[in-house]
């Protein structure tokens, strides 16, 4: 019988200890809800560890039974993923015309040759961008989330993303320098974590991972060379606080953040490679020849999930990711699909019940171009971006995946990889915890100013 006694207390111990890791987790994360509901679970997980030495001996069977119930709810929840079938992992075919975007058909200008042949050749985009138009437009002075101070910081960092768009590409040294493939990518590698960036990998390119025509400034209607065979993709983090407050003002100013970061990371490193050699381009913001979450896909980096970004193992989609394809035969990492995003996301639906343009599906996958997948409506996207000023984001802070990288969370990410019973109840611990439908968090202090969001 003390064994079991023994049992149940423990049991309770380890769960007052996981809620008052929930509540420092969520005290330093300043999620004061969270918080509040772990200090309130704290004194019943108390009482239900020393519960066994308080009851008579005539409920020893109910002590029996609790323990039972217990253990094989464990049991259960942490049958690892290897007893399970894996879902099949599905490939792209083709590729995409870069001027179908919607940035790019955001740039096209009414009453221009190039205006009416896009409305000529796609008449289905006709009528939803004749909306958008009608719109107030990203860092508009007439958008919902207007903040002088935050928009123009916006504009100041993204006319700096511009500015490397002539490094993207350029002349290639003229001496190969002699040093192993192993060596760069080990250089490469270290170096572009140290400059700021998550996680990196490598892939070889595939027709699919390319634009098959660009859509954007003076690549409009050229085919996109896609003779590079190595992709190297990296993420970098947007700021938790700043994501917190999709779709207010922060959110932008974040993304402009990183596309910065990712911008100068990439170009830097595509020079590097030139400078040693070997054709090398860099794929920034407002300059891709790439599908850049295809790339990192592959390169490794994580999965698609429900709402088309990558989801990452360390940072769920609050990353932005940065691409350089070069014909640098660096040794590529062997794909390996993990099929628990998509499980996770079957279950979950977060991003999909808080999206306010309902732009993401709450179906199955459905079959697009002959792969089974997800696909937002980047119409509906788009219209509500030019309607807030802001590229929104309130889907990547909804997702469960996006929490910091901290012990609670890495915990919990880790066991929705590892264990797909668990799954299910992950979802409903977000739930619990931060809520269903959450609400949009406030921007941070210091960009505060009266009366702005
Ligand atoms: S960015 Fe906003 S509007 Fe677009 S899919 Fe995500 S939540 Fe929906
Ligand atoms: S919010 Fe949920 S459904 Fe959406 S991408 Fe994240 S895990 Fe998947």
């Amino acid at each position: 019988m003390l064994y079991f006694q023994l049992f149940i207390s423990l049991a309770g111990i380890c769960s007052t200890g996981l809620m008052l890791l929930m509540l420092f987790t969520s005290l330093h994360e300043k999620r004061k809800k969270a918080a509040t509901k772990a200090l309130y679970i704290i004194p019943f997980t108390l009482v239900f560890s020393s519960i066994p030495f308080l009851m008579p001996e005539s409920l020893n069977w109910l002590i029996i039974s609790l323990s039972v119930v217990i253990i094989s709810a464990t049991c259960y929840l942490l049958l690892p993923r290897f007893m399970f079938s894996t879902k099949k992992e599905e490939f792209a075919q083709g590729n995409i015309d870069e001027r179908t975007i919607m940035f790019a058909r955001k740039e096209l200008k009414p009453d221009t040759e190039r205006f009416d042949q896009y409305y000529t050749d796609h008449p289905e985009h006709k009528e939803s961008d004749r909306n958008f138009r009608k719109l107030p437009g990203l860092l508009s002075p007439q958008s919902t989330f207007y903040n002088p101070i935050a928009y123009q910081a916006s504009d100041a960092i993204f006319k700096i993303v511009d500015g490397l768009h002539p490094f993207v590409d350029g002349p290639v040294g003229s001496k190969i320098q002699d040093i192993s493939t192993n060596d760069y990518a080990d250089f490469i590698t270290k170096w572009t974590l140290k400059s700021g960036a998550v996680t990196v990998g490598f892939t070889s390119m595939k027709k699919y991972h390319w634009y098959s025509v660009g859509g954007r400034g003076e690549r409009y209607g050229k085919p996109v060379d896609q003779s590079h065979q190595v992709g190297i993709a990296f993420t970098v983090e947007m700021d938790q606080e700043m994501v917190e407050a999709a779709p207010k003002s922060s959110i932008i100013m974040e993304s402009a953040s990183q596309y910065l970061q990712a911008g100068i990371i990439a170009t830097q490193l595509a020079q590097f490679i030139r400078n040693m050699g070997f054709e090398a381009r860099a794929h920034i913001d407002g300059n891709y020849g790439v599908v850049a979450p295809l790339v990192a896909r592959d390169a490794n980096l994580g999965e698609i999930g429900r709402m088309g970004l990558l989801m990452t193992p360390e940072l769920g989609p609050r990353v932005r990711v940065g691409v350089v394809t070069t014909n640098l035969p660096l040794t590529v990492n062997k794909r390996e699909y993990d099929d628990s995003y998509d499980d996770f996301c079957e279950k979950c639906l977060k991003c999909a019940e808080n999206c306010p343009a309902a732009a993401i599906p709450k179906e199955d996958k459905r079959e697009i171009n002959s792969v089974k997948r997800w696909q937002i409506d980047s119409e509906r996207c788009f219209n509500y971006w030019c309607t807030a000023g802001t590229d929104c984001g309130r889907c990547m802070s909804t997702c469960p995946y996006s929490h910091p990288n901290n012990l609670l969370h890495n915990m919990v990410r880790w066991s929705i990889r590892s264990f797909p019973n668990f799954r299910y109840w992950a979802v409903k611990m977000d739930d619990f915890f931060y809520g269903r439908k959450s609400t949009p968090g406030k921007i941070p202090d210091w960009m505060r100013i009266s009366g702005k969001q």
